[in-house]
């Protein structure tokens, strides 16, 4: 669990005025609400310390996480820049509000019409969108899946799920269905997708399953996963079995019960800790110039998950060692 932070404690606080004897460490934050779950702290000072070892700039650098209202945001980014803060992740329920409130944007986040990375600016912030690089990243590292001709059935219509549709329509993706539990809204990301990309792209209420088509790539980008007690976010039995599943809540260390279902059901499914790594380590370059972090930070937040694939790839070259010394 993150250490989480009001905005209040700004003023208060001394190690949000920490600085070294000569220069001002950069500061990051990661806002939203609920926010004390995230993994965002702990894969960025993972990060940043590695940064640290050939850039003194960054010795005394840290990334917050900050409880923060929708209708706080405004106030909040004017009192983080004021301290020496250069960016911020948004997450739950921000990103679209973000949209509102500021009027530097890069290309990112217009199509989306959501940001989830702001950098600081000489005159405010400036926002991006890094969630469409990082579930492309993490659907082709999982499944092999590239998004050129990939059928995608996507579950939400919110920041999240916005800044993922775009991503695939760039990628000429063949289709894209959106699910969502309010219809209206998944009818205005459709109709945008339609108009932006000239994606086949059509709305769904939740609970479609029947529309789910063979060899689809369903990713749920709703907050359904994230508390123990949530039901899986579809009737996996429906689905068809030829499908990938990909599930943008995570839990760490313990899978999430649509994951869960739908492997049960025998579907690939992966829960979304990639995506968590490379969507902030495409933020941190922005915000640093810095390359790529991307293992590092899966590394950080996924201990078990890179145990379980070093002891399988163990497995697999024994069982292929036994094999070879019976045929030899
Ligand atoms: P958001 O803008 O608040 O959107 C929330 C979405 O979830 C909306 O589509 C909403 O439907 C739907 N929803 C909420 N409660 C629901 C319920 N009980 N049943 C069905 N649908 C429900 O939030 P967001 O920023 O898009 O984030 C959504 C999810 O994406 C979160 O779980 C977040 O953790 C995850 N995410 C993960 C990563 C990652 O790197 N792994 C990155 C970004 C986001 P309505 O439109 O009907 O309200």
């Amino acid at each position: 669990m993150a250490e989480v932070f009001k905005i209040s404690d700004i003023d208060r606080l001394e190690i949000f005025s920490r600085r070294n004897k000569s220069s001002r460490p950069p500061f990051f934050a990661v806002f939203g609400k609920p926010v004390a779950h995230s993994l965002s702290p702990l894969m960025h000072n993972a990060a940043l310390a590695e940064i640290a070892k050939s850039d003194s700039l960054y010795e005394s650098s840290r990334y917050f996480a900050f409880e923060v209202e929708p209708e706080e945001l405004n106030s909040a980014i004017e009192k983080l820049r004021a301290k020496n803060f250069r960016g911020i992740n948004l997450t739950i329920p921000l990103k679209e509000r973000a949209m509102k409130i500021l009027s530097d944007f890069d290309e990112s986040a217009k199509s989306a019409k959501a940001a989830n990375t702001l950098l600081k600016t000489r005159s405010g912030w400036k926002g991006f969108n890094t969630d469409g690089y990082g579930i492309l990243k993490a659907v082709e590292t999982a499944f092999g899946i590239k998004p050129k001709g990939a059928k995608i059935f996507l579950i939400g219509a919110g920041g999240a799920a916005r800044g993922i549709a775009a991503a695939f329509a760039k990628k000429s993706c063949a289709e894209i269905l959106i699910s969502n539990r309010t219809l209206e809204r998944a009818e205005e990301l459709s109709s945008e997708i339609r108009k932006n990309f000239g994606i086949d792209c059509k709305a769904l209420p939740l609970h479609s399953e029947g529309e789910i088509p063979d060899g689809a790539l369903i990713i749920n980008a709703t907050s359904v996963g994230l508390k123990d007690e949530d039901a899986p976010v579809l009737d996996f039995s429906k689905v068809p079995q030829s499908a990938a599943f990909f599930d943008t809540p995570y839990r760490r260390g313990k899978e999430t019960s649509s994951v869960k279902a739908s492997r049960e059901r025998g579907l690939r499914a992966e829960s979304g800790l990639a995506m968590l790594a490379w969507q902030g380590a495409k933020s941190l370059q922005i915000w640093t110039g810095k390359k790529l972090f991307g293992k590092l930070m899966l590394k950080e937040i996924c201990p078990v998950a890179t145990i379980v694939k070093a002891f399988d790839e163990l497995k697999g070259s024994y069982h292929k060692a036994h094999d070879d010394l019976n045929h030899t």
